[in-house]
């Protein structure tokens, strides 16, 4: 694929140190994007809760630290536009949290993600893989439920991996559209895009999130899609684009979105 995919493509899923499971401050992911010819660049690491709750997001505190790294870059790599995001946990009864952390920052986007399921575990860590083999039906049952909370909160301008609880290869019987279609109907309903994610691509499912089938039906139902990488390392920053750029335009997609201080454009996938 010719790289002028890449300029027309943004990576608007990237972490960093603060968040404790990334490696690599923004200018370093800066500096791999301009070596690639990428669009753009966002950062969008997970997002501190009011006070301490897990070990894998930056601090309450850390936040001013945050806003200085990703100004370093932009001081750094003038050429290259850098975006401030956020990934944001969905966690019902956390909503007020959302609100107030949205009026913390000139942020581009903040994306919606559901890692938390009830009874607070982590449907991604691989601590609890155990849990989806035999229990994979229950699962996907209650991570949709919430995902289609998360996308009818309407505190998100996109959503994150849609189908995360996929990651260790493992998903219920039959046909998956079940859990698609009522998320699809969400995001339309409301008119909220979702990302293409290549760190499934990564891991053991072996495939972007979300499958194919669920793409194939928010293109029908005129649902707007991202393209991102969600790299935890810069190496990582625009992994898998060719093939994902490539799925997209499959599947009927014309354009991307790019975000400027919350509101988004089209543009065309090259
Ligand atoms: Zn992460
Ligand atoms: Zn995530």
């Amino acid at each position: 694929m010719p790289s002028n995919i890449f300029a027309a493509l943004a990576d608007y899923h990237t972490h960093t140190p603060l968040c404790r499971h990334a490696e690599g401050w923004p200018v370093d992911y800066a500096r791999i994007a301009v070596e690639r010819g990428l669009g753009e660049l966002g950062f969008a690491d997970h997002n501190p809760m009011p006070e301490f709750f897990d070990d894998w997001r930056m601090l309450r505190d850390e936040l001013p630290r945050y806003f200085d790294e990703v100004e370093k870059a932009r001081a750094q790599f003038p050429q290259l536009n850098i975006k401030l995001g956020l990934e944001c946990d969905f966690i019902p009864g956390y909503e007020w949290w959302i609100q107030e952390l949205a009026d913390m920052a000139d942020w581009d986007y903040l994306i919606g993600s559901v890692h938390y399921l009830p009874g607070g575990w982590e449907v991604d860590h691989p601590k609890y893989i155990a849990r989806h083999q035999g229990g994979a039906e229950e699962i996907w049952r209650d991570y949709w439920a919430l995902l289609g909370r998360c996308i009818r909160s309407g505190l998100f301008d996109f959503i994150a991996h849609p189908d995360l609880p996929k990651k260790f290869g493992i998903t219920p019987q039959g046909d998956l559209r079940r859990f698609y279609e009522p998320a699809v109907a969400a995001l339309a309903e409301t008119g909220t895009p979702f990302e293409i994610n290549t760190a499934g691509m990564r891991r053991d499912c072996h495939e972007e999130y979300p499958a194919r089938s669920f793409i194939d039906l928010a293109h029908s139902a005129g649902v707007p899609l991202l393209i991102n990488s969600d790299a935890h390392r810069p190496s990582d920053v625009a992994a898998g684009f060719d093939e994902a750029a490539a799925l997209a335009k499959d599947c009927g997609y014309t354009h991307t979105l790019r975000f400027a201080q919350r509101q988004r454009s089209s543009v065309p996938l090259a």
